[in-house]
């Protein structure tokens, strides 16, 4: 089986024009013994290179490369199969595009290989040329180096970090922060449901009915609220999850939801209300009816876990949300991974032109974080900045730029 895979990187420093004769000749013969072959495009500045052979040889090849610091912003861009090899004749060609920047197909495709034309315009040979001729600058996110990043640690600015909540209650929750690292203020806090014995969510719903779920999810409310208001948010505003059933399928839910507000001191206008279920599009009619109930009240309704399992295009093509959190999944080694990048573009384009607060979910590494801040997601949520702490609130830990701290 013939893999293919594609990545693009930026050279680190400077590169002399025999330096980088030299590593093509290094690279050449190290492809050589594995059954590697390919094709090393470069601008000046970026790298494209395409590396074809048998699976394990590959990935053995990328692997030393992703590990080589003469390069950086490494982002594999595709990974396939392919009939035939495209450039069977060299363990790696050097395109340099200062030199050559004419004359590409014969060079993208193989001089003498046969049946060279059935590999015209597939995906390898796209990426290709657009990386050649330049265009591809336009779909790509040119994203800061974590190292120019620290990371400090302050406090949360609440008047207590950990309260304690009553013993019979029949479930508890943990808060985590949700950041504007841009302005370096908290944006809210989610609240975590947990069960008695910091137990997850799952476990808390086990062993009820349908019914059940949906009443206990909805009065396990009051316990958020009471957490929130020990904590002592202020005008911090307050993020729950609640199973879009449970304001359907529950009379006067919306009602409900907003004594409870009341009654822990807070205001509708801080409450978010996140949902993720595909239940929301198959009674999609008594759930926006739901919804209009909490818009009206002033409620927030964000959708949760944007592009896992049924929180999708569908969804959003039906309502549109105040904010929108992107699935962790999705969020996971984003920095090198290329079509993670341009889904996340897509979606951030997306919401910008409807006025919709992007969120990515699951941030843990600072290279994420500045992949997803240059590509203009809005705010963070992660074990990078916090973790979710059982009745209290952890210190947030916020990005400084190496500059400004000096
Ligand atoms: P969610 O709403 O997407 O909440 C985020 C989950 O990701 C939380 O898991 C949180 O602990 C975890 N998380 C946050 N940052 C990171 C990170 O950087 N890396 C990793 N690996 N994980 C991170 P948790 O608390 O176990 O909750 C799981 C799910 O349970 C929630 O996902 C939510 O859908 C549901 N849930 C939580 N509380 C409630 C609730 O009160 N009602 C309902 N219906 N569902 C709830
Ligand atoms: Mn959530
Ligand atoms: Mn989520």
């Amino acid at each position: 089986m013939l893999s293919i895979l594609i990545y693009r990187s930026r050279m680190n420093g400077q590169l002399a024009q025999a330096e980088l004769a030299e590593l093509v000749r290094l690279a050449r013969g190290a492809n050589d013994a594995r059954a590697v072959t390919g094709i090393l495009l470069f601008d000046g500045v970026y790298f494209l290179q395409m590396l074809e052979g048998p699976d394990q040889a590959v990935q053995a090849v990328y692997e030393r490369i992703a590990g080589d610091g003469r390069h950086t912003h490494i982002v594999r861009l595709l990974q396939d199969y392919a009939p035939r090899r495209r450039f069977a004749e060299c363990g790696m060609r050097l395109l340099d595009l200062r030199t050559h920047p004419q004359g590409m197909d014969h060079l993208l495709l193989g001089d003498a290989t046969p049946g060279a034309d059935t590999l015209i315009g597939d995906r390898a040979y796209k990426l290709m040329q657009l990386f050649a001729a330049g265009r591809w600058r336009d779909h790509a996110t040119e994203s800061d180096d974590a190292a120019h990043w620290r990371f400090v640690r302050r406090a949360a600015p609440f008047p207590q970090s950990m309260v304690s909540m009553p013993s019979s209650a029949p479930c508890r929750f943990a808060l985590q922060p949700i950041v504007d690292t841009t302005h370096g203020r908290i944006s809210s806090l989610e609240a975590l449901m947990r069960g008695p014995g910091n137990e997850p969510p799952h476990v808390c719903f086990a062993g009820m009915t349908q019914e059940q779920r949906y009443r206990f999810d909805l009065e396990s409310k009051a316990y958020a609220f009471e957490l929130a208001s020990k904590v002592g948010i202020g005008s911090c505003k307050l993020s729950i999850n609640l199973l879009p059933m449970s304001l359907v399928q529950i009379p006067d839910a919306v009602q409900r939801l907003a004594e409870l507000i009341a009654l822990h001191g807070l205001k509708p206008q801080q409450i978010m209300v996140e949902i993720t279920e595909d239940e929301a599009i198959t009674h999609l009619v008594p759930f926006k009816a739901a919804l209009r109930r909490l818009r009206e009240l002033g409620i927030s309704v964000v959708i949760d876990d944007f592009g896992a399992g049924f929180a999708g295009l569908s969804l959003l093509s039906r309502f549109q949300p105040d904010k929108l959190k992107i699935d962790r999944q999705i969020v996971s080694g984003i920095h090198a991974d290329g079509p993670r990048q341009a889904i996340v573009r897509a979606i951030v384009a997306c919401c910008r032109s409807l006025g919709i607060t992007t969120v990515a979910e699951g941030v843990e590494t600072a290279d994420e974080w500045c992949w997803l801040q240059a590509a203009g997601i809005d705010l963070f949520q992660g074990f990078l900045f916090a973790r979710p702490v059982l009745d209290g609130v952890s210190p947030v830990t916020w990005p400084v730029a190496v500059d400004a701290a000096a």
